[in-house]
């Protein structure tokens, strides 16, 4: 009930001219949300992968409404086989059969999630080192209107690259990665928000920003800075819009459709300094260390291996997606030390 009045009061306050009401404090919906994260990640492996196994059945669904059946095949074989190695207790790789590539795919989003940070928390951790800045989470907002999404992406990606280019932001700013994030409110309009992770050179007032983010857009002051303790965690927060553009399993076949269309919309991208520092960047030795962090070390692990967790031997299992959750229960509910189903 709450979070309707909320979010009622977030569309008038944008539909009305905002200058004159720019304190009405639309900001518990974006810390709504974050608790809403919090939750999610306490979610079980089985929890979760029940979650993509649905999300997936009902976009293949929606799909074949639309007469996309190339689609709706493509999406019910990905990740249908599986290619598990385990010692019966933890599993230490999982090899899918076929992968779809389709953007709102939830298995792909998550492989999709782990490359970028993969690739991105080097260079993050070294542009910390070697420059003087302290990255925080921006999540920037706009007005919500009538339009597809195509215009309220392109529209949100206009105002922050002129807001990239004014003296204000050139001064408190040395670039980041920015993401796209796709909502929809109970009206149908498209609440769309940049995910911005700022390397900020020196503190600044918030309502300095709020101002300038409303001069650029002309009608938008909502936004939401927190400084981000652990770089890590900062960057998996953003890439997961990457992963999951929003609650799916509330898309009909018309939202389907206009993401069909988006094909080629970039959802992540870098900007400013942190961007040239990218192109240019060669890992160290140091810088080295922490891509093998991420770098599952399952990776030279065969069949016959030693378990790195309970030194069992390693095992290879071939199971359907339905087999992998019931073998994910199983894990969960026995005791530990004991080996759970094989
Ligand atoms: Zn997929
Ligand atoms: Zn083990």
């Amino acid at each position: 009930m709450k979070q309707l009045t909320l979010s009622t009061d977030l569309i008038t306050s944008d539909i009305l001219p905002v200058l004159s009401k720019a304190k009405t404090s639309p900001h518990t919906y974006l810390d709504t949300r974050v608790t809403k994260t919090h939750r999610d990640n306490k979610r079980t492996r089985s929890q979760t992968a029940r979650e993509r196994l649905r999300t997936k059945e009902h976009l293949a669904t929606l799909a074949g409404e639309l007469h996309e059946v190339e689609l709706a095949d493509k999406l019910r074989r990905c990740h249908s086989r599986l290619s598990v190695l385990t010692c019966g207790r933890h599993i230490e790789r999982i090899i899918p059969n076929f992968t779809c590539e389709f953007r709102l795919c939830p298995d792909c989003g998550r492989r999709r999630s782990r490359k970028l940070q993969k690739k991105y928390l080097p260079m993050m951790r070294a542009f910390l080192r070697h420059r003087q800045v302290t990255p925080v989470h921006l999540v920037l907002t706009q007005t919500h209107r009538k339009e597809t999404r195509k215009q309220s992406a392109k529209r949100i990606n206009d105002a922050f690259k002129k807001l990239q280019r004014r003296s204000f932001w050139k001064e408190f700013f040395k670039g980041g990665t920015w993401s796209l994030e796709f909502t929809k409110d109970k009206n149908g309009l498209h609440h769309t928000h940049l995910h911005i992770i700022g390397f900020r050179r020196k503190f600044f007032d918030i309502e300095l920003l709020r101002s300038e983010w409303l001069a650029v857009t002309g009608d938008s002051h909502v936004l939401n800075l927190k400084p981000i303790q652990d770089i890590a965690a900062g960057l998996r927060e953003v890439v997961k819009y990457v992963s999951k553009p929003l609650d799916i399993r509330r898309f009909g076949a018309a939202d389907l459709k206009e993401f069909i269309g988006l094909k080629n919309m970039r959802m992540f991208g870098t900007f400013g300094e942190f961007r040239d520092f990218c192109k240019s960047f060669v890992p160290s030795d140091n810088d080295g260390d922490e891509v093998s962090e991420l770098e599952s070390l399952s990776r030279d692990l065969t069949e016959g291996c030693a378990c790195p967790k309970c030194a069992a031997p390693l095992f290879d299992l071939r199971l359907s997606s339905d087999e992998l959750l019931r073998f994910y229960e199983g894990i969960e509910s026995s005791p530990p030390g004991k080996v759970g189903t094989s």
